[in-house]
């Protein structure tokens, strides 16, 4: 985790710090070796939240674009008592979950059923093949509605990876990644892609995003706005815990600073 209470504030990890774990109280330690990015690992299991996976610059790279208190936030159902961390929950109650490793579609399901108002943020460099699949597939996109950077696919599984191709939720492709770009030919890394779900058996809707309007998008809540169906399914409220410790995100203003967004100093 990158965030745990001290004294009842979020901090990171720092050498030989000692904290709590926010979801489930008992105690984390700072592991802030050289291999793996600095974090907080509970003493006597891998993580409470089965569903957390370890993080790697990617993650941590991506979250640090957005607020610090919008990261490593705890989604609680109210009614089933059910909580997880999210990687990402923005002020206006979207979860982004940023995904490096292989999710099978079973476990993909369960998480878009419980945070239901979210995107899906995916590492695609991960594998090789992802990567070629995609420049093969890209050369089959047809010009959705004239505008240039709408798509139009008939076949979901020639450009994307299979675990994704029956998302519920719009999913965000990442092939640039951690990389560094060199090959002209492969500029349009620099944008993100985005699937989105399914709304007929014909075709699938892919939009091409600079991700610069893509973070900007998701910090002012213009992108993903969320409908009303969803909104009545889906209370967000924050869990005890934080609420006890006062800690929950309030409404607060942000301004971009030298490529990054911060609070402003007049909240
Ligand atoms: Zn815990």
């Amino acid at each position: 985790m990158k965030f745990a209470l001290v004294d009842d504030i979020r901090a990171q990890a720092t050498k030989g710090a000692k904290a709590i774990c926010p979801n489930c109280g008992s105690e984390v330690i700072a592991k802030c070796g050289d291999v793996k990015v600095h974090h907080w690992a509970h003493k006597s299991m891998r993580n409470c939240d089965p569903w957390w996976e370890n993080e790697t610059e990617w993650h941590r790279a991506w979250k640090n674009y957005f607020p610090v208190d919008w990261q490593d936030r705890i989604h609680y159902d109210e009614l089933t008592g059910e909580k997880h961390i999210a990687d990402l929950k923005t002020e206006h109650g979207l979860v982004i979950e940023f995904q490096h490793s292989f999710l099978n579609a079973e476990e993909r399901g369960k998480r878009e059923d419980f945070y239901k108002y979210m995107v899906w943020v995916v590492d695609a460099t991960r594998l090789k093949k992802d990567l070629t699949r995609f420049i093969k597939g890209k050369n089959g996109f047809r010009s959705y509605n004239d505008k240039a950077s709408m798509f139009a696919i008939d076949y979901r599984e020639d450009s994307f990876p299979f675990i994704w191709i029956d998302s519920d939720k719009p999913v965000i492709f990442d092939f640039k990644g951690m990389e560094e770009n060199n090959d002209p030919d492969l500029a349009w890394r620099e944008s993100l892609f985005i699937l989105f779900p399914k709304t007929n058996v014909r075709e699938s809707i892919v939009a091409e995003i600079k991700r610069e309007i893509f973070i900007n998008g998701v910090i002012t809540g213009s992108l993903f706005k969320h409908r009303e169906k969803d909104k009545k399914e889906t209370p967000l409220p924050s869990p005890p815990i934080q609420k006890a410790l006062g800690t929950s995100v309030r409404q607060s203003q942000y301004i971009l600073q030298r490529g990054k967004f911060v609070k402003s100093s007049r909240w």
